[in-house]
């Protein structure tokens, strides 16, 4: 039972085992996927930082670039107007050719200003030109406000130019000039719209460069304006690194493909915007870094899965070693045949049931029932193991099914089943379990197309009561089972205490007996059979004997049962045969040999008995085969079948001991006996009991009906001889004739009869 059973309590431990490790492998797995992902999280917040970080520098570079072209078209304006001739030519005096070409042509071919303006300190035009050329008046039209506004706000600009020494005065106002003595430009610049575009506007002062004397009155102004166009943008995009510049009027896309920057007038309005393609580094550091992450993705996924694989496994593998263990437990506790629990189980629980009603009588007892099927060897060896089989099973289904749950049924192997019941009662219970349970067994089972009439012995015992040890208890049903059987099978006994004092003496007869045939003290002796009216010597029955050297000769009746339930009995009626065979084989009578019914079923009985014949040298035909009306009951058709068989080999069969046992005349029908022996019980109360007499009569007519002789055992009186004799009895055997002689004694008798006439002295 140990090999290969684990305890529950292991197998949970070793379970919880396996599983505690498949969860750290889990959590591992876990941690290292909340690990990737965040690193691929923030790899991509770090990408999107560096795209926005990158555009960022985007809009401070093009704004920086707007903001120094301004400064670099007021620089160069200032520088080109800060100039005695231009205050001869475009203030002091009205010289439009002049004035064109160093102010309208100059800043267009010098800084691609596309309207230049020179206008009076109030704003007011004096004249304009396009590209260099003229202009027509209403490219000044609306703007004198804001130019004006402009010139007010030069006044408060041209510290940028460096520090004011002192203030001339002028005709209209004061002017500053610097601490060696000149006078200081004044200009500024700012982001406008001009004619529906976004433009660069700078305004400047005419100043002289030498002759400070001609800075007699407030000079005039000059206002370049640099649209925004193509050629700018083109500028822009060049400077920055940034393609496909482009204005608008409302900010880029938020989808990032773009970037901008809003263009705003002095008082922050927005006035316009720049945008153009975005550059995404980010993207790029993605692009070079996806082969790199995506093998790594690859990898992480292929462990992972690795992972989950290995940690499938492991549970799978868990899963079928706690379901074997729980097969091997199972089949270490129950038997595989009938699915019942078996005896290591039984034992266990009959060992808790007893010791709970030890500790608390008020459970009551716990009862034992040994169950044992009746001739099972008998279905084995007619219909085959395998209906043997099938009718074990049947019958564990049919217990199971019609006990109740709390009834705990075992199969110990074999044909032998035991049930354990807790119940108060003590005898009572013992019989109603007795009797349910062979009433369960009435019913015919129905295997393969036969039709099994089945019946079962059981022996009960139960404890506390009976015995606090559950080896002790089994033992006790056994005894009980034991008895049942012996008492005729298809009963149930109680347990009592004389029982085991039969039994032990039983065992040791058993030892006494195995001992005796190993020391040869067993003999056959021969009893005369007589024949009536006559006298004469008919033949002989051949007994077995034992003499044991202490306690004398020991009663077949003893011993044979004794041999029977240890196996023994075949080996010795084989015995008897060849020994009785070696015996009589020249003698001029018949002679009768008893037949146990174990040796008739035995399979291999007809080939024992032809070899015996062959080598003994008997004549069947003299001899007379003795068998006991049980045999009939157990398997006729079998046992017919083998009756038969005896007869055609030539010996002759006697029905025994006839009268006592079922008497059925059904089989006496069924097989052509060559006599009858009516058993003593009868012969012996022929002379006072009128219907043993009765009897006696009918079963003589009977024998003489079925065309058989009837013969009379153990007449042991004269009375006896004369009424058996008047019944119409052929044949006797008895003391009051021959006792049982030996093998010597009753040649010799033989041979005196044959000369005249020993048995008919006395009969005499
Ligand atoms: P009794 O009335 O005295 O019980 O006689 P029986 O013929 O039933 O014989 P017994 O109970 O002593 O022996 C049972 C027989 O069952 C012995 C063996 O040949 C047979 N046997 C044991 N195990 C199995 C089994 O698993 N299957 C089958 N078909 N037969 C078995
Ligand atoms: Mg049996």
């Amino acid at each position: 039972m140990a090999i290969g059973y684990l305890s529950q309590a292991t197998a949970l431990r070793r379970t919880a085992g396996v599983l505690r490790s498949s969860w750290i492998v889990v959590a591992t797995f876990l941690a290292l996927l909340a690990l990737s992902v965040a690193l691929v999280a923030s790899f991509s917040n770090s990408t999107r930082i560096a795209d926005e970080l990158a555009q960022s520098d985007e809009r401070v570079r093009v704004a920086h670039y707007l903001d120094s072209a301004a400064k670099r078209i007021l620089a160069a304006q200032k520088l080109q107007q800060t100039w005695d001739d231009a205050m001869r030519h475009a203030v002091l005096g009205d010289d439009p050719v002049w004035s064109r070409t160093y102010l309208g042509y100059f800043f267009w071919g010098s800084q691609r200003a596309d309207h230049v303006f020179l206008v009076r300190p109030d704003g007011s035009l004096v004249r304009g030109w396009e590209r260099g050329e003229d202009a027509p008046a209403d490219r000044y039209a609306g703007l004198q406000p804001r130019v004006a506004r402009l010139i007010a706000r030069t006044r408060g600009e041209s510290r940028d130019d460096g520090d004011i020494a002192r203030w001339i005065t002028l005709e209209d106002g004061k002017w500053p000039v610097d601490k060696r003595g000149y006078p200081m430009q004044r200009g500024l610049y700012e982001f406008s719209r001009y004619q529906g575009r976004p433009a660069i506007m700078t305004v400047a002062a005419i100043i002289p460069d030498s002759r400070v004397d001609l800075l007699r009155r407030a000079p005039n102004y000059v206002l370049l304006v640099r649209t925004m166009d193509e050629t700018l943008l083109h500028e822009l995009s060049r400077a920055v690194l940034l393609d496909d510049m482009r204005v608008s009027d409302a900010p880029p896309a938020a989808d990032r493909a773009r970037n901008g920057t809003p263009i705003a007038d002095p008082n922050g309005q927005i006035i316009s915007w720049l945008d153009w393609a975005a550059r995404r580094p980010g993207e790029a550091i993605i692009r070079r870094t996806a082969p790199l992450l995506s093998a790594f993705i690859l990898f992480f996924v292929g462990v992972l899965l690795g992972g989950v694989m290995i940690v499938r496994r492991h549970m799978r593998t868990t899963r079928e070693l706690v379901a074997s263990e729980a097969q091997a437990q199972h089949n270490a506790m129950h038997d595989a045949m009938s699915g019942l629990p078996n005896r290591v189980h039984y034992m266990q629980r009959l060992r808790q049931e007893l010791s709970a009603c030890i500790n608390d009588q008020r459970l009551g007892d716990v009862f034992v029932a040994y169950l044992d099927i009746d001739s099972f060897k008998v279905v084995n060896d007619t219909l085959g193991h395998h209906v043997g089989d099938e009718l074990v099973r049947q019958v564990a289904m049919r217990l199971r099914r019609a006990l109740p749950s709390t009834d705990f049924l075992s199969r110990f192997g074999g044909d032998e089943f035991v049930l354990m019941r807790r119940s108060p009662g003590g005898r009572a219970t013992a019989d109603e379990l007795g009797t349910q349970i062979m009433d369960l067994m009435r019913e015919p089972f129905l295997i393969s197309g036969n039709t099994l009439e089945v019946t079962c012995s059981c022996g009960i015992s139960w404890g506390p009561e009976q015995s606090e040890d559950p080896g002790e208890l089994l033992r006790r049903a056994d005894i009980a089972l034991y008895r049942a059987k012996q008492r005729g099978r298809a009963r149930y006994r109680r347990f009592t205490r004389d029982m085991d004092a039969s039994l032990k003496l039983r065992r040791e007869m058993e030892m006494e007996l195995r001992r005796a045939i190993a020391r040869d003290e067993l003999s056959v002796a021969f009893q005369p059979i007589i024949g009536l009216p006559d006298g004469g010597i008919h033949g002989f029955e051949a007994l077995l004997r034992w003499y044991h050297p202490d306690r004398g000769e020991i009663r077949p009746g003893l011993f044979v049962p004794v041999a029977e339930q240890a196996g023994l009995m075949i080996p010795l009626g084989n015995w008897v045969l060849r020994r009785v065979f070696n015996e009589c084989q020249a003698w001029p009578c018949d002679i009768s040999v008893n037949l146990s019914p174990l040796q008739i079923m035995a399979s291999d009985f007809l080939v024992t008995l032809r070899t015996i014949l062959a080598e003994t040298g008997m004549d069947p035909r003299r001899v007379v085969l003795e068998v006991t009306e049980g045999v009939m009951l157990d398997r006729s058709e079998h046992v017919f079948s083998v009756l038969r068989e005896l007869n055609g080999m030539g010996f002759r069969i006697a029905l025994d001991d006839f009268g006592i046992g079922y008497s059925s005349l059904s089989y006496l029908r069924s097989f052509q006996f060559d006599r009858i022996k009516i058993d003593r019980s009868f012969v012996q109360n022929v002379e006072g009991d009128v219907d043993a007499h009765s009897i006696l009569c009918a079963i003589v007519s009977l024998g003489h009906t079925l065309r058989m002789k009837v013969v009379a055992e153990g007449v042991e009186t004269d009375v006896q001889r004369q009424l058996v004799q008047a019944a119409g009895c052929e044949l006797v055997q008895g003391h009051l004739f021959w006792a049982a002689l030996a093998p010597q004694e009753a040649f010799a008798l033989l041979t005196r009869d044959a000369e005249g006439g020993a048995a008919r002295r006395l009969v005499g």
